[in-house]
């Protein structure tokens, strides 16, 4: 006799929820995968906008990694357009490289260093500290004060809404300093976009007979609904536990998306840093991103604040240890997994996600019961 198998409930139609989604239905499992938005994707959704120019809705996405696991596994569902990332911050009304390079430096204090001239310059700048444990001893300890005043203080302060003395090392940590002139904002082995977009490459993903999408639902709403097996929930964690031990803080933001007809390039690379200018903290072209053709440009302006959808875990000690209470109860809550960026509380990238889905999904397909 066949008997059969609940279909597995998934929370949230992002890199975490879509792949081990589509994990599960090749392994041959039913998985009815549901976002509250109306669209799939998660925050890398893309679209073309009113006039035509492809945007990232919940700001820039670019995708790197150093891993072909995730490079190859993603390259199933899409391809690419070669990519690398270019950032200038803004410091007294002139565009610098960003990160900080040999070229940020003769330009801002009108040198001619060469890579060791250069690495001799940080030295002599920098305040070594030691133990290294906040963002702004990172900072201080590799470029020094006036480096930090410039690139970091109050784009750390409009970004995080607080000191960096008050966050994880680890934050700054992400952001190099190089002796070279490279001006890549990243140096990873596979760098590029989504040929026709992340939906378009998440629709592919989602393709399956295995799985179907439910958009515009809660959480709550569906779970009473009979017929539903194990649980991968993929949403913040303290919302699950009907925040029991306090809220945890996460750093919201406020997109503002503007078209500038008959404008073909507003800026010289893909995202401009305002480090000290403006409430915002940096502008995107996204038409830098893909090399899109088109008369006008559109452009979106990114505003910190404390309220609205969580986009970025706050790495403090403080957070920590509010997000292993709730971890502890994960660890026991029957029948349900918890994976990705707010489900895990991690300051996580898009592959780093990728990577963890693919992981969590392969230990599922262990637990679960076998298919009849
Ligand atoms: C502004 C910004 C820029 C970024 N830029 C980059 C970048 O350049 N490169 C990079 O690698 N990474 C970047 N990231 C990180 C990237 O967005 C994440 O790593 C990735 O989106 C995480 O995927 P996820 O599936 O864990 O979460 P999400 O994409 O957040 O997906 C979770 C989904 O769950 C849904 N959900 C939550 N709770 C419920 C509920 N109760 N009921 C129903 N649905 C629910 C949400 O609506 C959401 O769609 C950026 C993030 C932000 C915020």
């Amino acid at each position: 006799m066949r008997v059969a198998v609940p279909r597995t409930l998934i929370t949230g139609a992002g890199f975490a929820g879509s792949v081990v989604a589509r994990e599960l239905a090749d392994a041959g499992r039913k998985v009815h995968l549901i976002d509250r938005r109306s669209h799939i994707a998660g925050n890398a959704f893309d679209e073309h906008d009113l006039h035509g120019v492809q945007i990232h809705r919940y700001g820039p996405h670019i995708f790197h990694t150093n891993s072909e696991r995730v490079w190859t596994y993603l390259s199933r569902f899409t391809e690419w357009h070669p990519y690398e990332h270019r950032v200038r911050g803004v410091v007294n009304g002139k565009h610098y490289p960003f990160p900080i390079n040999r070229d940020t430096l003769n330009q801002l204090y009108g040198l001619d260093l060469d890579e060791e001239g250069a690495a001799a310059f940080l030295d002599r700048v920098r305040e070594p500290r030691d133990p290294v444990q906040s963002s702004e001893d990172v900072v201080l300890n590799s470029v020094g004060r006036d480096l930090y005043e410039k690139f970091f203080l109050n784009y750390t302060r409009k970004q995080w809404g607080v000191e960096p003395s008050e966050l994880k090392a680890g934050v700054a940590a992400r952001i190099p300093v190089r002796t070279n002139t490279d001006d890549r904002y990243f140096t990873d082995t596979f760098q590029a976009m989504p040929l026709h977009g992340y939906t378009k490459m998440f629709e592919n993903m989602l393709d399956h007979p295995n799985i179907t999408v439910e958009l515009g639902v809660e959480f709550s709403e569906v779970r009473q609904r009979a017929g539903f097996g194990h649980v991968v929930y993929t949403g913040p964690i303290d919302a699950y536990f009907d925040y029991r031990f306090g809220r945890l803080p996460y750093r919201s933001l406020r997109f503002e998306h503007e078209h500038l007809p008959g404008v073909e390039q507003f800026q010289p690379v893909g995202t401009v840093n305002y480090p000290n200018d403006h409430a915002y903290t940096r502008i995107t072209e996204f038409k830098h991103l893909k090399g899109q053709q088109h008369s006008g440009t559109s452009i979106v302006r990114e505003y910190p604040q404390a309220e609205g959808d969580p986009y970025y875990p706050i790495p403090n000690d403080e957070n920590e240890a509010l997000f292993k209470q709730y971890q502890a109860l994960a660890e026991v809550e029957p029948g349900v997994s918890f994976v990705g960026r707010l489900a895990e509380y991690r300051y996580y990238n898009m592959d780093q996600v990728v990577g963890a889905a693919l992981v969590a999904a392969q230990r599922l397909l262990g637990q679960l019961a076998p298919q009849i």
